[in-house]
């Protein structure tokens, strides 16, 4: 694990640090707190402060508190303060500031171990949980939090000039599959499709039942290639026992100054509802003048008028 320890006496960051390192933990040791929260904000791989209750610049306890401001749920950090003194008063208010544990000093070697096991197991608990709540269970791709989730910072990106784009997918009668070869052949097909659209460098999540979004940090004629490539690969899948073939519809779009990642993707819906109606299997690139100030309430005509279809 990789541990910033802050101590401002010399010699006891070392006596800490090389028990530390006798177990293989990495450790970054500083003296001065706002140093040391400078490094934690810089490196997304720490996952442990042990922090004296005296740093330069700042107390531990401020520490403590402005390190739990940097943690999150998606980055975990285990936050333990190390002081002399064992009073009860002290490991309260060191609790209260966001420590997660409290240790004595000098550390006994076998307890540092100890806490740091516990942080470890918090970690990887954190670790799941977030996986858990990010991913889709039969996909393993991004769930639809997860998706607007990262989708937002390619949308900051956009917004300064770089080129982005939105695919939307749809696999084309699905019902008839789920109907005619069961369920279970039914989300086989919908991994299967989801396996072709996972593709490097672009974020692509599953939205609904067999709806997936893709974003890729290209322009409109690049990522229609990719589209058009996606849809020849899935209609060339051999599905199951490879008596299934299935196809898929796109919509494409792209980002126009001052959009939204919901005006992105309703384009691009909107072209993928001109796929299914021109026929299915096939790549619609969607229409820029869809973004007029009634466009809203023609979106909402024609996802009614899709429900009904
Ligand atoms: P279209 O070409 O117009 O998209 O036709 P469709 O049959 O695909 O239409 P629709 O979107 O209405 O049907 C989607 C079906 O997908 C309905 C639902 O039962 C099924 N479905 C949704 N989620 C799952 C899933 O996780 N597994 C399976 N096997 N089926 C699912
Ligand atoms: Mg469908
Ligand atoms: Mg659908």
């Amino acid at each position: 694990m990789r541990v910033v320890l802050v101590d401002p006496s010399r010699t006891a960051a070392k006596f800490v640090s090389r028990l530390l390192e006798a177990r293989n933990h990495e450790v970054r040791t500083f003296a001065d707190g706002r140093e040391a929260l400078e490094y934690i904000k810089s490196d997304p791989d720490v996952g442990a402060l042990i922090t004296s209750a005296e740093p330069l610049s700042m107390s531990g306890l401020e520490l403590c508190w402005e390190t739990r401001l940097i943690a999150t749920s998606q980055r975990p950090i285990y936050v333990i303060l190390m002081s002399s003194t064992k009073e009860d008063d002290k490991l309260i208010e060191a609790l209260d500031h966001g420590a997660d544990d409290f240790l004595g000093k000098p550390p006994i070697a076998e307890e540092l171990y100890a806490r740091l096991r516990a942080a470890e197991r918090f970690s990887t608990m954190q670790h799941e949980l977030i996986r858990l709540a990010t991913t889709d269970s039969l996909t393993g791709m991004y769930n639809r939090r997860a998706f607007f989730e990262n989708a937002q910072q390619l949308c900051v990106r956009a917004e300064t000039g770089y080129a982005m784009s939105a695919i939307m997918v749809d696999i084309d009668h699905f019902k008839d599959v789920n109907d005619l070869h069961g369920h279970d052949v039914g989300d086989d097909a919908i991994c299967a499709v989801a396996h072709e659209l996972m593709i490097g460098r672009a974020v692509v999540g599953r939205l609904g039942g067999e709806e997936f979004a893709l974003l890729l940090d290209r322009s409109l004629a690049e990522t229609t290639e990719v589209a058009e490539r996606l849809r020849a690969q899935i209609a060339a899948l051999k599905i199951g026992t490879g008596a299934l073939s299935l196809t898929c519809s796109f919509g494409v779009s792209q980002w126009l100054a001052g959009d939204t990642i919901d005006r992105l993707l309703k384009r691009a819906d909107m072209a993928l509802y001109e796929a299914k109606i021109g026929g299915r299997n096939r790549v619609v690139i969607a229409d820029n003048s869809m973004l007029t100030p009634s466009y809203s309430d023609a979106s909402s005509r024609i996802r009614g008028a899709r429900k009904s279809a």
